[in-house]
């Protein structure tokens, strides 16, 4: 059992009825075990497991591809991913290995090749677009690919809506860092990671609001209408909303606190 599934089997109040406990199989949304289901979860267990090695060449699972192509984002969300994680994005690093570039060096930091790792999670701009988001996401382990930080995320959830809204939304979040890097290159504008929030979650929900999602059947009702009000809202005027984190290292007596301020 995952630390997150412990975390939240602790977190169910204990009922006070007389219902008969019983077994749920959580990865169906109808609890009911099928050898189908059990095949997926042991295969995903085993290419988590692969991962832990970094010389091992990582493949998305196919249950990931399904959860992110069914997601309701725009289709050039979607490629864009598959591009990331097929290393397939016309990075610096991987423009000066075709020799279409004389440099390898990140445009914005100017400290590291910019790898598509470098550029989706590793640069420290990106670092604060993703806790600034309201996903606030944060670092604290090296993510080696990001086919497997992909795998983790999706890992860490057991609820299949709330991993769609989540995962929804990263695309969202990754795709305008994307387009905030490729503004600074070509048009020579600076990355400012609030503006790329902002706009990252202003499309997010606009697409949504727009009407049913044909991704789902064309359902009259979007499948993420409940959750997608869960979103951050502002302060009221003349007050600050503060998002923070901490960190502590093992065995350590250090401790890192990061907060962010917005009005
Ligand atoms: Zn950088």
């Amino acid at each position: 059992m995952s630390s997150s599934d412990v975390r939240n089997v602790c977190a169910l109040p204990i009922s006070s009825g007389t219902i008969e406990d019983a077994i749920i199989w959580h990865h169906d949304p109808k609890g009911l075990y099928q050898v189908k289901s059990g095949y997926q979860e042991e295969k995903m267990f085993q290419q988590t497991q692969l991962s832990a090695s970094p010389s091992t060449s990582f493949q998305v699972p196919d249950q990931v591809w399904k959860m992110l192509w069914g997601l309701p984002v725009p289709p050039k969300l979607k490629h864009f991913w598959w591009r990331c994680c097929h290393n397939s994005l016309a990075t610096k690093q991987n423009l000066f290995r075709r020799k279409s570039s004389r440099e390898d060096v990140c445009p914005i930091c100017l400290a590291e090749s910019e790898s598509i790792k470098h550029l989706i999670c590793g640069c420290a701009w990106t670092k604060a677009v993703w806790f600034g988001s309201d996903l606030s996401l944060t670092f604290k382990d090296e993510v080696t690919s990001i086919s497997r930080w992909m795998c983790n995320l999706y890992s860490s959830f057991s609820h299949t809506k709330e991993r769609m809204y989540f995962f929804s939304k990263l695309l969202w979040v990754g795709w305008h860092i994307w387009k905030s890097r490729n503004a600074l290159v070509f048009h020579r504008l600076p990355v400012d990671p609030q503006s790329t929030i902002y706009q990252a979650t202003r499309d997010n929900l606009e697409f949504l609001s727009v009407g049913p999602c044909h991704s789902f059947g064309g359902s009259l009702t979007h499948p993420l209408a409940e959750v997608s009000k869960e979103v951050w809202t502002a302060p009221s005027s003349g007050c600050f909303k503060a998002n923070c984190d901490v960190a502590m290292g093992k065995g350590s007596t250090t401790a890192s606190i990061a907060v962010l301020f917005r009005n």
